[in-house]
């Protein structure tokens, strides 16, 4: 699903190109920006909070408090976040 969005994206950038002379080009940005929010970010690396849960900031807009339990999404800007990375450093570490 990822490469089709990335594929999608390229399109759009192209499309944006190509008709940049020749008409307002802003929906275009707004699309892109949809669809990166739906392609996920991985979350810097996490902390852990008072009760030893991992806990971390929006890769986007560095929104804090973000935890893998409760946010697939950021609550703030919507950013799809991708946990693993994060997660499983953690998970070895303990
Ligand atoms: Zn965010």
């Amino acid at each position: 699903m990822s490469s089709n969005m990335e594929r999608a994206k390229e399109w759009l950038r192209r499309e944006k190109q190509w008709r940049a002379n020749n008409e307002p080009t802003d929906y275009l940005d707004i699309a892109i920006s949809a669809l990166e929010k739906q392609m996920p970010k991985a979350v810097d690396d996490g902390l852990l909070n008072y009760s030893n849960l991992p806990i971390s900031r929006c890769p986007i807009c560095s929104s804090s408090g973000i935890s893998p339990y409760k946010d697939r999404y950021c609550y703030n800007c919507g950013q799809l976040l991708k946990w693993e990375d994060t997660w499983n450093r953690r998970t070895k570490e303990s």
